[in-house]
């Protein structure tokens, strides 16, 4: 036993010149360390969880680990912020890829240049963007260009709002939305 080795049940792996660590899951054997038995043991083992996120510039898969503050990752191949404060435009095969590998709550704002009341609810949007990352990712589908997207999800009339957690729809929302009723509908998905 390490002197330096806090008590059972802390300790949870063995320690000493003879002895390697237990084996442990795998997402945890980088925090262990061969004991030397004169040390201190400051490497315990750790549970990381880790969340998929997809980069919105080059939709990447990341895995960020939750223990660290989201809003500051960014992507390990194109290196652009995870999230960048405003809601990303997504095409039908980009919306898939997203809704897909997320393990965060997606809102798709499906809306068209045209539609008034969509150009209306655009800034109420951006601004609950900015105030709801990393917890839920916001994006928006332009149904004019992705006509597929809209089928799909049976849109009816525009603006409409669509959730998805873990690949499945979890709630919709038609029409204008105000700010607070826009926060209070994704503060309970995000819940
Ligand atoms: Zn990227």
């Amino acid at each position: 036993m390490c002197r330096g080795c806090p008590p059972a049940p802390r300790h949870r792996y063995k320690c000493g010149p003879r002895h390697m660590p237990m084996k442990q899951p795998e997402e945890t054997t980088q925090f262990l360390t061969r004991c030397d038995g004169k040390t201190s043991c400051t490497r315990r083992p750790k549970m990381t969880e880790k969340r998929r996120v997809v980069c919105p510039n080059c939709d990447s898969i990341n895995a960020v680990p939750t223990d660290r503050p989201a809003e500051a990752a960014k992507c390990g191949r194109c290196h652009a912020k995870l999230f960048q404060g405003f809601p990303i435009d997504l095409s039908s095969e980009r919306l898939e890829r997203h809704v897909a590998n997320s393990d965060i709550p997606i809102v798709v704002d499906f809306w068209a240049p045209w539609c008034g009341p969509c150009r209306a609810m655009g800034p109420i949007y951006a601004q609950t963007t900015k105030s709801i990352e990393p917890r839920v990712r916001f994006a928006k589908v332009n149904v004019d260009e992705n006509p597929q997207a809209a089928a799909r999800y049976s849109i009816q009339g525009i603006p409409a709002l669509v959730a998805f957690r873990e690949g499945k729809v979890v709630a919709r929302q038609a029409g204008l939305t105000d700010a607070q009723a826009l926060r209070g509908w994704v503060e309970r998905l995000a819940a």
